[in-house]
């Protein structure tokens, strides 16, 4: 094995943000002990399958990892170091700003991180109350400093089209990030569409109708598509003159500090995932473990593994991936891995965009325009497998 990607779930949150899916509980969770040993319990099982295979990246996300105690960081860190050979050219740690106090930057850096990811989502406090989240905008340059004081990349993670956001804030949000000198920055449009209730299902008391109907008055107070869509183009004007490649739909970088591990998804190569709700790619099959804590934790302790994904193709999938970065798909590589049939399909799926301007095909090269990166959901309806 030339080594895989390492996800590590850790799904304890302060408090639930009304538009996140993603498998969270909150941080006092009567499980939380179990969980971890839940965790350390996986990464031994899961090493030994696959012998002890090299971590060519570590990514630490969540939830908000960022608010484990220092010595639940170092228990964690010394069982992915038994189980793996942990030698990351890249290790990530995802980080609400409130967070990131002196000795928990100084324990995860002990336990080797390289980069944080910051959640800052907006830089504006109406933001912050349009999307409900508890931290506040004064608690974001005191993190990116931190975190550069001490050797560590930042990555700033931004949402627009938040309620009542105009043209202006989103710019005025912009502009305020990139004075913090991140080495990244990743903008997501507010997305309110994708309901899923089981990701309810570790908040006792929290209830999906509170989140149905924040998402409701959301929807009313937020921007229209349209401006949406400008307000995409106005990041893509402002980061390239800031110095930041945009190099995957929702991501841009400075040169060299592209991420890394999410390069591995992009590029469909092999990731293991531990954790509630997380999800693996290990020899050309996904699998994933349950979003509810009570029953991951089931699971672990009964020596259960992961369900495998039936549903997902290969080939199909990895076009998808492939086309959201600027390296674009190499038709002629996608041949090579999946067969001249299924490389036929996409350039037909392909052709069938003809004259929308929304992909670039140069010899065996496809790639997104920047037309297409705003629109990508339509190229992406034509890779489906039938
Ligand atoms: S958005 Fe982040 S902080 Fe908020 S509930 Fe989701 S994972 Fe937790």
């Amino acid at each position: 094995m030339r080594g895989i990607g390492l996800y590590v779930h850790v799904p304890f949150c302060a408090a639930r943000c009304p538009y996140c899916d993603f498998a969270t509980a909150p941080a006092a969770t009567a499980l939380r002990t179990r969980y971890l040993d839940a965790l350390a319990a996986e990464a031994r099982r899961e090493g030994n399958a696959l012998g002890r295979p090299r971590a060519r990246t570590l990514y630490v996300g969540g939830g908000t990892p960022s608010l484990l105690e220092p010595d639940e960081v170092g228990v964690l860190a010394a069982a992915l170091g038994a189980a793996f050979d942990l030698r990351p050219r890249e290790a990530t740690l995802e980080a609400n700003p409130a967070t990131l106090d002196a000795a928990r930057l100084d324990a995860w850096r002990a336990a080797g991180v390289t980069r944080i990811s910051l959640g800052a989502q907006s830089l504006d406090q109406r933001g912050l109350a349009a999307l409900g989240r508890t931290h506040q905008v004064s608690d974001v340059a005191p993190a990116v400093a931190a975190a550069h004081a001490r050797g560590l990349a930042v990555g700033i993670d931004l949402i627009f089209g938040w309620p009542g956001q105009t043209a202006a804030d989103w710019a005025a949000d912009l502009d305020a990030a990139v004075a913090l000198e991140p080495e990244h920055l990743s903008c997501y449009p507010l997305e309110l569409e994708r309901e899923r209730e089981e990701a309810d299902a570790n908040w006792p008391g929290g209830g999906w109708p509170v989140v149905v109907r924040w998402r409701a008055r959301a929807q009313a107070a937020a921007p229209q598509e349209d401006a949406v869509a400008a307000m995409y183009e106005t990041a893509e004007r402002v980061l390239r003159r800031a110095g930041f490649r945009h190099y995957e739909i929702a991501n841009w970088a400075r040169p060299g500090m592209r991420a890394q591990h999410n390069l591995g998804y992009w590029r469909n190569e092999e990731w293991l995932g531990l954790g509630a709700g997380a999800h693996s790619h290990l020899g050309g099959a996904r699998s994933r473990n349950p979003v509810s804590l009570v029953e991951y934790v089931r699971r672990v302790e009964a020596g259960e593994g992961r369900t495998p994904d039936p549903a997902a193709d290969e080939a199909s999938d990895t076009a998808m991936l492939a086309l959201r970065t600027d390296e674009g798909l190499d038709l002629a590589r996608h041949a090579q891995r999946f067969g001249a049939g299924a490389a036929g399909s996409v350039r037909a799926a392909l052709a069938s965009l003809d004259g929308t301007g929304l992909v670039r095909l140069r010899g065996d090269r496809a790639r997104l325009s920047p037309r297409g990166r705003l629109l990508a959901s339509e190229v992406f309806l034509r890779l489906l497998p039938p």
